[in-house]
C-alpha cells in the first residue's frame, strides 16, 4: 500500500498501532498530520475496520475538508462515512439526533456571535443593568470561559466573589433561560450539551460509544476542558483514541485551550502508549534550527528532538527596516520580483503578523503591486465594520451626498434613531428629491419623527460642527478622526467590552490612525477629500483574488497547521511581537506563549524564511521605537542572514558569542565588522542588492523616496 511506504519507522508504528490509547507527541511538521490520514486508510483497508465507525476531529473546516480529501484519496469508496470534523460539527450531529432526550427540540437552532450579543442586551435590559458598566461582549466572553471550563450558571453564582461577577451570574442565568425558550443553542453549548447529554443519557453514550470505536484527534494541545470531557466519555468504551499534538504549539490558552490535556493523557489513559516522531518533512535545517533554539528558552516542555534530511538550504533572513512602510513595501517587491523571476508563484508565499490590524499597510502594497492576495480567516482590511464606520463618518463629514455612509452611522453608536425613523426620512428625501443628509437637515418638515428629531439634530450639529473645523484648514483628518472617535464614544465603549474582539477592533481603529498620519506626510497639501479618495482606490478592491493564486495574509494564530515555501515574519519587534501585553503582563508564561507562537510561525516555512521587523511603528498615530524582538536574538547568527538595513544598525549590531542576542546585544561593546562575511553586513553594498536585483544605490533612492521619514536616504547604501 503507498501510503505505508512513504512513512518512515515511527510513523509506520504510529498508523498501524490501532488499538488502545496512543499519544503521539511530536514537533512541527513531524508528519502528525498525514499520519492521522494515514491511519484512517490504513484501518480501512488493512484492518478491516468500518468507515463509519471512525471519528477524525480537527482544529478547523478547512483541516477537516483537507483531511477529508486527502482520505477521499487514499480510501476511494466509503470514506464519506468517516466523520471528519471540527468538535462543533460533531456535537451538532449527535444533539439534531438525541437532543430531545435532555428536552431540547430536535429543530433547535444555532445562534452566532450576534445572535447571542442580541439576546444578552435584552439579559441586560430585563436585568436593568447599568449599560455602561455591563457590555454584552464581555458578559458573554465570561459564560463563554465558564462553558468552556464545564461551569454552569449555579456554580457560576456560587463561585462568584466580586459584586460584578454575581452580577454576571444573574445573567448567565436569563440568558441560558432565553436560550430555552427560543429552543436556541449557542457555540459553546453545542459542546457542553453533548456532554450532557452523554452524561445523563447511558445508552445514548453506549450508541455513540459503539459507532465511534476509533477516535482521532489532531492539534490535541489546544482543546479546551470540555473537549476533553467529550473526548474521555465517548472513548471510554473501547479506549482506541489517537490524540496528536505539540505542547509546544499551544497557542489557544486564551481561549480557555488547557495544555494539560496533553501533558496528562497518559495519566487519563493508563497505558497509553506514546510515540515521538522526530524527523521534520517540512523544513530545511536552518529553519528548523531557528525553531529550536528559539523554543529551547521555554521552560517546562516535553523535551523533542527534530532533525530534518534537508540539509541547510537558505539562511533566516532577517531585515530591520525604518518603518512599517518600508517593511511591507519590501516584502511586496521581494514577492514581486521572486514571482516574476520565475519557477514561484504567488500561492507559495505567506504573510504572517501577529495582529490583524497589521495587515493594512500589506494590503496598501500589495495592491499597489498589483500582486493578488487574501486575506485567512479575516476580512481585508477596509472591510471591517469599525474601520467601515469611520469612513462613514469622515465620508459623512467629507460631503453628505454618500447615502450609504450616513446612514451606516446615524445611528452608530446607538443615539436612538430607529429604523421606522429612518424610513421616513427617507420616503421624504425621496419625495423632495433630497439627498438623505440634506432630509436630516429639514428633520422638521419630515412627519411623524417628533421623537427622534432632537437626536438628528444633535447628529447633524455634530456633523455641521466637524465641517466647519475641516474647512477652516485649522485642524487634521487625523485630529477630525480623533475628534470623531472622542465624541462619539466609539472607542471607550469597545474598551469598556473589554474582549479580545473588541481589542482587536480598537487596534485597528489606531491603524487607521496611524493611516492618516502616514498619508498627512506624505501629501503635499492633506485634505479630507483627497484623503478619502485615496482611501477608497484600495478599499473598494473588495478582493483582488482571481483565480486560485494569491499570497495568503493571515495572523500568526490562523497559520497552525498550514506550510508554505515562502514565508515572511512581520513586525519581529519588541511590543510587537511579543505583544505588548505579553511583557507588561511580566508573566513568564505569557511570553512563553507568544514564544510558542514565534515556533508555530517559524516552522511554517518550508524552504525560505524571512523575518522583518521596524524599527519605528506607528501605533495610533504616533511613532514607537523598538529594538528588535527576543525571539530573533535568540536565533544564533550562524543561522541569520542579514543585511544592513539602517543606519542604526551599525550601532545596534553586537560581536556575537553564540546568539543573536550578544549579536545585537546590549551591553558588549566592541564594535566588529566580522559579520560581513555571512551576508553584506560589513561595508556591502547593503539594501536590496540581492533580491531586488539592483544596485544598493537604486535601493536606496526607491525605498528612501517614498518613505517620508527621515528623509535623508542615507539608511541605505553609503
Ligand atoms: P504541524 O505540527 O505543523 O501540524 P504536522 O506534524 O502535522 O505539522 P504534517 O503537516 O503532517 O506535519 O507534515 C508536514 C509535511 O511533511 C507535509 O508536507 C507532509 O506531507 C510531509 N511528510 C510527512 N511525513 C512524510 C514522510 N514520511 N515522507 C515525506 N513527506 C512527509
Ligand atoms: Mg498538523
Amino acid at each position: 500500500m503507498n501510503y505505508l511506504e512513504n512513512l518512515n519507522p515511527q510513523q509506520k508504528e504510529a498508523v498501524e498501532y490501532t488499538e488502545g490509547p496512543l499519544l503521539i507527541l511530536a514537533g512541527a511538521g513531524s508528519g502528525k498530520t498525514r499520519v492521522l490520514t494515514c491511519r484512517i486508510a490504513h484501518m480501512i483497508a488493512e484492518k478491516g475496520v468500518a468507515p463509519w465507525n471512525i471519528m477524525a476531529i480537527t482544529f478547523t473546516n478547512k483541516a477537516a475538508g483537507e483531511m477529508r480529501e486527502r482520505v477521499d484519496q487514499l480510501v476511494g469508496q466509503g470514506a464519506d462515512n468517516i466523520w471528519v470534523s471540527t468538535f462543533h460539527s460533531s456535537c451538532c450531529r449527535i444533539l439534531r439526533r438525541y437532543i430531545d432526550r435532555i428536552g431540547y427540540d430536535r429543530s433547535f437552532t444555532i445562534y452566532d456571535t450576534d445572535d447571542s450579543k442580541q439576546v444578552m442586551k435584552e439579559v441586560i435590559r430585563a436585568l436593568q443593568l447599568d449599560t455602561k458598566v455591563f457590555k454584552e461582549r464581555s458578559i458573554l466572553a465570561k459564560i463563554s470561559a465558564a462553558k468552556n471550563e464545564m461551569i454552569g450558571p449555579e456554580q457560576f453564582e456560587e463561585e462568584a466573589i466580586s459584586w460584578s461577577d454575581k452580577r454576571v451570574a444573574k445573567c448567565y442565568y436569563e440568558y441560558q433561560k432565553r436560550l430555552t425558550q427560543n429552543n436556541a443553542l449557542d457555540f459553546d453549548d453545542l459542546l457542553v450539551l453533548t456532554v450532557k447529554l452523554f452524561q445523563q443519557e447511558p445508552e445514548v453514550l453506549a450508541y455513540y460509544q459503539e459507532r465511534f470505536r476509533y477516535i482521532m484527534i489532531d492539534e490535541y494541545q489546544d482543546t479546551n476542558t470540555v473537549q476533553f470531557h467529550f473526548v474521555r466519555l465517548l472513548a471510554s468504551r473501547y479506549r482506541n483514541l489517537c490524540v496528536v499534538g505539540d505542547d509546544d504549539q499551544s497557542i489557544y490558552k486564551f481561549r480557555g485551550a488547557n495544555i494539560r490535556n496533553i501533558l496528562n493523557f497518559e495519566k487519563e489513559f493508563p497505558g497509553a502508549k506514546v510515540i515521538k516522531l522526530e524527523q521534520n518533512y517540512r523544513s530545511t535545517q536552518n529553519i528548523l534550527n531557528a525553531a529550536n533554539e528559539v523554543i529551547a528558552n521555554n521552560k517546562g516542555r516535553k523535551q523533542k528532538k527534530l532533525w530534518t534530511s534537508n540539509k541547510g538550504g537558505e539562511l533566516v533572513h532577517f531585515r530591520q527596516f525604518l518603518n512599517g512602510f518600508e517593511e511591507a513595501e519590501y516584502v511586496a517587491g521581494d514577492i514581486a520580483g521572486k514571482v516574476r523571476a520565475g519557477g514561484r508563484q504567488y500561492s507559495d508565499f505567506a504573510v504572517l503578523y501577529r495582529t490583524n490590524a497589521m495587515s493594512r499597510l500589506f494590503e496598501e502594497k500589495f495592491i499597489a503591486l498589483n500582486i493578488p492576495y487574501k486575506i485567512v480567516g479575516g476580512v481585508n482590511f477596509y472591510a471591517r465594520k469599525e474601520i467601515k464606520d469611520m469612513l462613514a463618518y469622515l465620508k459623512t463629514v467629507d460631503n453628505g451626498r454618500d447615502d450609504l455612509a450616513v446612514k451606516r452611522i446615524i445611528n452608530i453608536p446607538k443615539r436612538g434613531i430607529g429604523n421606522t425613523s429612518i424610513g421616513k426620512i427617507e420616503q421624504y428625501a425621496l419625495e423632495e428629491n433630497l439627498s438623505f443628509y440634506d432630509a436630516l437637515l429639514e428633520i422638521d418638515r419630515v412627519p411623524g419623527v417628533s421623537r427622534a428629531a432632537s437626536k438628528i439634530r444633535e447628529f447633524t450639529s455634530m456633523i455641521g460642527r466637524y465641517r466647519g473645523i475641516i474647512h477652516s484648514g485649522e485642524f487634521s483628518v487625523r485630529e477630525l478622526l480623533e475628534m470623531i472617535i472622542r465624541d462619539t464614544g466609539y472607542v471607550q465603549e469597545l474598551e469598556e467590552e473589554n474582549t479580545d474582539e473588541a481589542k482587536a477592533r480598537i487596534e485597528n481603529i489606531d491603524e487607521l490612525i496611524s493611516k492618516t498620519e502616514d498619508y498627512m506626510k506624505e501629501s503635499d497639501e492633506p485634505n479630507l477629500s483627497e484623503f478619502l479618495q485615496q482611501v477608497s482606490l484600495v478599499a473598494d478592491i473588495d478582493s483582488v483574488e482571481e483565480g486560485s493564486d494569491y499570497v495568503l495574509l493571515m495572523t500568526l494564530h490562523g497559520a497552525k497547521g498550514l506550510e508554505f515555501d515562502n514565508v515572511y515574519m512581520a513586525g519581529m519587534e519588541e511590543n510587537t511581537f511579543p505583544s505588548y501585553m505579553s511583557i507588561s503582563a511580566d508573566d513568564p508564561e505569557e511570553i512563553e506563549e507568544e514564544r510558542r507562537l514565534c515556533y508555530v510561525g517559524i516552522t511554517r516555512a518550508r524552504k525560505d524564511l524571512t523575518l522583518t521587523a521596524a524599527e519605528m511603528r506607528m501605533v495610533r498615530g504616533e511613532p514607537q521605537f523598538h529594538r528588535a524582538s527576543r525571539f530573533v536574538r535568540e536565533i544564533p547568527r550562524n543561522l541569520v542572514e542579514l543585511e544592513r538595513e539602517t543606519t542604526d544598525t551599525r550601532n545596534f549590531l553586537k560581536p556575537p558569542a553564540t546568539g543573536l542576542d550578544q549579536l545585537m546585544g546590549y551591553g558588549r561593546g566592541d564594535k566588529t565588522s566580522s559579520y560581513s562575511g555571512q551576508g553584506g553586513f560589513g561595508e556591502s553594498s547593503g539594501f536590496g542588492s540581492r533580491n531586488r536585483g539592483g544596485s544598493g544605490a537604486e535601493a536606496s533612492v526607491s525605498y528612501g523616496g517614498t518613505s517620508g521619514y527621515r528623509s535623508g536616504s542615507s539608511a541605505y547604501g553609503s
